[in-house]
């Protein structure tokens, strides 16, 4: 079972008086086959979490390891960490012109599965992982996020993680601006990849209300750009009633 080990990672952008630093000492050990929750509030870095782990180019990594089977993450390009198994939505690009959506999922699942899957299954494969995910055949000829909107950029999030089946999956507030169907729909879909037992999920989000959706294994409450507290489900219900005050001093993430 594969597993990503994260050590004592802090992180640095550069802002107008020079670095910042926004990760202060990250640590977190995902498996294969777990549901992770990370909640914490606005401004905390979950995201600048997310796209160090993707490999942005705007995040500095100044200390710590992140390592995937033992191999370094941090020294992979960002293809490499795809093929490595590690899935981040957000490494794609914004938009993709002239790259349909169907030419973009068969080129990514060829780099990752080594060889390119036969044409007539993979019609059907994601003729189906479309159909699951109420998408409308028409979409998969469209150009990869032209002019997408919120719900369709988060389903075809999902629609690579189905497809794509990679070890490790990072999903950045993918349960923001869906409405209730939506995020129902969404959020079966994490629950079915995760049912196969072989993707370990990071789900990173603000709001508790994705979790009545999937219950997670394990849930860390990140404020100031660390994880303050972990804990099991019963640690999102406990948010839900009380919110992040208790994590936050003086209007400001202690
Ligand atoms: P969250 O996802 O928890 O809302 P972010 O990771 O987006 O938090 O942001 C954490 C802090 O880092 C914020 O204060 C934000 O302004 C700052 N930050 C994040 N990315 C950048 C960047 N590229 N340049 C400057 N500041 C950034
Ligand atoms: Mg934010
Ligand atoms: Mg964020």
């Amino acid at each position: 079972m594969a597993t990503l080990e994260i050590h004592d990672l802090h992180v640095s952008v550069e802002a107008e008086n020079g670095p910042t630093e926004i990760l202060r000492g990250v640590d977190l050990t995902l498996k294969q086959g777990e549901t992770h929750a990370i909640m914490g509030p606005n401004g905390s870095g979950k995201s600048t979490l997310a796209y160090s782990l993707a490999g942005h180019p705007k995040y500095t990594i100044t200390g710590g390891t992140v390592t995937l089977d033992g191999e370094d993450v941090l020294e992979m390009s960002v293809d490499e960490r795809a093929r490595a198994g590690l899935f981040l939505a957000m490494q794609y690009p914004v938009e993709v012109p002239g790259v349909s959506v169907s030419n973009f999922l068969r080129t990514a699942a060829t780099a990752i599965r080594g060889e390119a899957p036969k044409l007539r299954t993979w019609v059907k494969e994601v003729k189906g992982a479309m159909e699951r995910l109420n998408i409308d055949p028409a979409f998969a000829e469209r150009n990869v996020n032209e002019g997408f909107s919120g719900g369709e950029k988060k389903r075809h999030e999902i629609l690579q993680l189905e497809l794509l089946r990679p070890k490790i999956a990072i999903l950045d507030e993918t349960d923001s601006g869906l409405d209730v169907d939506a995020l129902r729909v969404v959020s079966e879909g994490v629950n079915r990849v995760r049912e196969t037992g072989e993707v370990g999920t990071l789900l990173i989000t603000h709001y508790t209300r994705i979790l009545r959706y999937i219950k997670p294994d394990h849930v860390h409450v990140f404020a100031a750009g660390r994880i303050a507290e972990s804990g099991g489900p019963e640690l999102a219900d406990k948010l839900e009633e009380e919110g992040y005050e208790a994590y936050v001093k003086g209007g400001q993430a202690a």
